[in-house]
Formats: C-alpha cells, structure tokens, sequence
C-alpha cells in the first residue's frame, strides 16, 4: 500500500502532522502536507490510520501498489 494525499483538497491545517510527524510534514511554500516517509511498523500504520480518519477534508487515502 502507498499512502496518498489529494493535496488540492488539504487546507494545511495541521492534524496529520500533529498525530504522525514521522510521515507528514508541511510544505512551507505550499502551506500543503508533503509525505516524507512510508508507514513501516504497527504504530506508524496505525498512527497513519488515525491521521487518515482525523483529516478534515479526506484527503489522505492508501493505495494498492
Ligand atoms: S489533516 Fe488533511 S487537510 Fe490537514 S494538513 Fe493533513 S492532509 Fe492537509
């Protein structure tokens, strides 16, 4: 599984990186979330999972590879 984000639809506000700083952080130019990192263990995965039900806008999503 990738992880992806719809950056047209993050308004940059903050809660992915706060709950998962390993894999997102803010792009200061774009005011966007970027993904440096992939989800390698459990409690990355899971963090991600509760990053991926706490964005406000849906745009964090898996994808099969
Ligand atoms: S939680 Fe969603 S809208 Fe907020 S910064 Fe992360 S990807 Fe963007």
């Amino acid at each position: 599984m990738s992880l992806r984000v719809n950056i047209d639809g993050c308004v940059g506000c903050g809660v992915c990186m706060e709950i998962c700083p390993e894999i997102f952080k803010l792009d200061d130019e774009e005011g966007k979330v970027v993904v440096i990192s992939i989800d390698r263990d459990d409690k990355t995965r899971t963090l991600v999972n509760e990053a991926i039900e706490s964005c406000p806008m849906g745009c964090i999503w898996r994808k099969k590879i």
